[in-house]
């Protein structure tokens, strides 16, 4: 199923994101947490993909064994980084082998270290039109509320995203944000530039205090005063964060919906109880 068919129907959807072993080692324990996610029975599952390659194999393996034995949607990442033409052929005949009709499309962040990098593309826009070349897929791509860290100014951010998306995207999500204010903002100017695509609201339910202060001042991302209290107090306490993170991104996700964000997609990192303590919580609503 393509996500453009969730979409359309304009009701509230709930997905969430796994990411692939690293090593086969891992391959066994990922397996049964990305099912027990998948037994939840959400909208769709997004799986991520190392950038330069390193999770290939794994992160088509992962959603074809979710979509298969769950029959959950997959969104099956891929990163420009280290990909040439005819690696994107190979991986596009693979996810059609293995019955995946969604991509996310995204440029990745160059592993510090990786000596040399072979691409044929530079930005994420660049390799959507060969993705849609190449098989009928929905294609996705990132967005980011409070700008791409490496953009100049919000300005030109939102003028590189009007060129993914008149590049054939199909939708958008967006980086994680803990400010519903700064998510209308940006759809407010989104959609003033001509972007109409629909977009996604990525959301991070924060289980680790010092996890997220590293992410926060990695990427940018603004932490408000009332969440930054919760981290602070209870950032040590996995038990204890964990349930504050579910409480404040459930809180955030009823704000969004009652403002007409309909879709939701959850950062769930591998960890079912995470995804279920936030679809309880939303029961009723999505
Ligand atoms: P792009 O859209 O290419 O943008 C990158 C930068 O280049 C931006 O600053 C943009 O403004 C600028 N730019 C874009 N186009 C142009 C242009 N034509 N001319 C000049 N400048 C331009 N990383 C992974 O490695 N694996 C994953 O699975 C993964 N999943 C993600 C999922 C989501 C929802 C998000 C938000 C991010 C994810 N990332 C993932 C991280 C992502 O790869 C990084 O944030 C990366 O730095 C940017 O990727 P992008 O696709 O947004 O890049």
């Amino acid at each position: 199923m393509k996500l453009t068919e969730i979409f359309e129907k304009n009701r509230p959807s709930l997905s969430f994101e796994v990411f692939p072993p690293k090593t086969s080692d891992g391959f066994d324990s990922v397996k049964e947490a990305t099912e027990k996610i998948a037994a939840l029975s959400p909208s769709y599952m997004s799986v991520t993909y190392g950038a330069g390659g390193t999770t290939k194999g794994y992160t088509v393996k992962i959603a074809e064994n979710i979509q298969k034995k769950y029959n959950v949607p997959t969104l099956s990442h891929l990163t420009c980084v280290s990909v040439t033409k005819e690696l994107l052929r190979e991986t596009a005949d693979e996810l059609k082998s293995a019955g995946i009709e969604n991509i996310l499309a995204l440029r990745g962040d160059i592993p510090k270290d990786m000596n040399e990098v072979k691409t044929d593309y530079k930005y994420a826009s660049e390799i959507i039109a060969d993705i849609k070349s190449l098989g009928d897929f929905c294609v996705g791509g990132a967005c980011y509320p409070e700008g791409h860290v490496e953009s100049k100014n919000f300005t030109e951010d939102i003028m590189n995203l009007k060129i993914k998306t008149d590049a054939g995207c199909d939708f958008l999500t967006t980086q994680m944000f803990f400010d519903n204010n700064i998510m209308y903002n940006f759809l407010y100017r989104i959609r003033e530039a001509g972007i109409t695509v629909p977009v996604v609201a990525g959301i991070m339910p924060v289980t680790n205090g010092r996890q997220i202060s590293r992410i926060c001042s990695l990427s940018g991302t603004y932490l408000p005063r009332r969440f930054k209290t919760i981290v602070d107090k209870f950032g040590e306490n996995t038990e204890a964060m964990t349930k504050a993170g579910i409480a404040y991104a459930t809180e955030q996700i009823i704000d969004l919906i009652a403002n007409g964000v309909n879709h939701i997609h959850v950062y769930s990192m591998n960890k079912p109880e995470v995804a279920s303590g936030i679809k309880e919580n939303l029961k009723g609503i999505i």
